[in-house]
């Protein structure tokens, strides 16, 4: 029988405040161990916690790129279970009135992933394992987070793959997080079941808890539905589990059974009052958000005229997007902007988390001026490359390594003199083209680049060629 997936995930996203949720401590990520905690977000008795208003904002605002109704009356409830990392035993968070509900993430091929929440709530601490022993860091406690559930709409590894993609881009664009897997400020559970290929009845479903990468996701999610599918091929049943994945063995690993709702008594924290968002709020952070990825995918194909693949690669990140739009800046040649990206500055950002960060030696000022040569005719496209990888070694501008000869490109007096040469030289293409060939002027004019050394403008000594191979 042929199996299909059915996959839904729950992606944790930490937010980018300054502060905690409930408290000042700052959230800067690698500190010490325990150095950023105070007595509310290690849960002392007697302490009272105080939403931080920017996280309300940020998830508003990723509920609104994400196409959510916004809940004008969310509150806050206490999700109560027992770990060292929890030292309230309760996890402050959302359960029946989130902020956000109903959105969706559109994919490239135009399906929609719909959203059924999104919700705010705190980070837990850190357990770290250490030669035999646990140690436990609560600098993470109390970090914000928004937790963005699925629905189960996604029917292949590609397709998870791809919504992890969206929201990452999506959420970094609006600067509601960076979203950097590897630093766990993008986590994903990942809900997993199969079915045979046309059923339209949901199959049992496992949870695989924190994936932390993308590849690490990617097999998990192979490794899942190939069990599912042996033990249901064998006529066992799925059992319903939170899984792990071992990163050794490339397995998943029952951790334990699925807790439902009812095994956390939630209940409504009584020491934090209801929070409110009216329409003018939701107003005022409508008007603040920039343009989304995928908008800004189909304007970079319409006014800079990139093919599409191109204009991908660029909107990934919206700090390259920017440094695209700097350099692009009134130029006739944007592609030849987007082939210097692309090409000479990728060349030298070989890692995701280079292009994360996108140090480049060159300013998009500096950029925009050597394209600005190419405009004014001053330079040829090949001139181009070769300077922008000086300039990358050195940081400098374009004009440290262009001469006065290079710039002053070739006086008309002396290309016309060039031209007659070149023509002299070439009497079969002078022949070819007075006989109605006219690529042979080409051969001709290549001999003049020559000549030149790429220095002549190409449309002045075309223009000089016609009059002088027409006589
Ligand atoms: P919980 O909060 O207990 O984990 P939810 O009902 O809120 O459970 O569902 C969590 C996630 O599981 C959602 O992303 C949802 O899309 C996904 N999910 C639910 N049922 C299935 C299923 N049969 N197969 C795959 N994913 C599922
Ligand atoms: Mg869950
Ligand atoms: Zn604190």
């Amino acid at each position: 029988m042929n199996y299909e997936l059915v996959c839904g995930l729950e992606t944790h996203v930490e937010l980018a405040t300054k502060t905690k949720i409930f408290c000042s401590c700052t959230t800067e990520f690698g500190a010490e161990p325990n150095t950023h905690c105070c007595p509310v977000c290690i849960g002392l008795p007697g302490t009272l916690p105080k939403l931080n208003k920017a996280v309300v904002e940020y998830a508003v605002t990723a509920g609104l790129a994400t196409h959510c109704e916004i809940n004008p009356d969310a509150k806050m409830d206490r999700k109560n279970y027992v770990y060292p990392d929890l030292p309230k035993a309760y996890q402050i968070s959302e359960y029946d009135q989130p902020l956000c509900r109903n959105g969706y993430v559109e994919l490239a091929s135009g399906k929609k992933i719909r959203l059924t929440r999104i919700h705010i709530e705190e980070d837990a601490g850190k357990l770290v394992h250490e030669r035999g022993n646990t140690l436990i860091d609560y600098n993470r406690g109390g970090v914000p987070l928004i937790e963005i559930v699925s629905e189960p709409d996604i029917r292949s590894i590609g397709e998870a793959a791809e919504y992890v993609e969206q929201l990452q881009a999506i959420m970094r664009y609006i600067g509601v997080s960076d979203c950097k897997m590897q630093e766990g400020s993008l986590r994903c559970d990942v809900n997993v079941s199969v079915r045979p290929q046309g059923s339209d009845r949901l199959g049992t479903r496992t949870e695989i808890k924190n994936m932390n990468s993308f590849s690490h996701m990617t097999k998990a999610i192979q490794y899942e539905m190939d069990r599912q599918i042996d033990l249901l091929e064998s006529g066992e049943d799925v059992v319903q589990e939170t899984r792990r994945y071992n990163e050794e063995t490339g397995c998943t690993e029952g951790m334990r059974g699925k807790e439902d709702a009812n095994d956390y008594r939630y209940f409504r924290d009584p020491d934090l009052v209801a929070i409110r968002v009216t329409d003018d709020m939701v107003a005022a952070l409508k008007a603040k958000m920039p343009e989304g990825p995928q908008k800004r995918l189909a304007r970079f194909q319409t006014e800079y005229g990139l093919p599409e693949a191109d204009a991908r690669l660029l909107i990934d990140r919206r700090r390259i997007a920017d440094y695209f739009e700097a350099a692009a800046k009134g130029t006739k040649n944007p592609r030849t902007v987007a082939n210097c990206i692309l090409g000479p500055i990728f060349s030298r950002l070989d890692s995701d988390a280079a292009k994360d960060e996108f140090r480049v030696s060159v300013s998009p000022e500096n950029l925009n001026a050597l394209v600005g040569l190419l405009d004014a005719g001053k330079i040829r496209k090949n001139l181009v490359k070769s300077t922008l990888e000086k300039m990358l070694d050195t940081g400098k501008p374009a004009a440290a390594f262009l001469s006065e000869k290079d710039l002053a490109g070739v006086n008309p007096d002396d290309l016309r003199k060039i031209c007659e040469q070149a023509a002299a030289d070439n009497p079969n293409a002078v022949k070819d083209y007075r006989g109605g060939k006219e690529k042979a002027l080409k051969a001709v004019l290549g001999a003049v680049m020559k000549m030149t050394r790429g220095r002549a403008n190409p449309q002045e000594a075309e223009k000089i060629l016609t009059q002088i191979m027409k006589a």
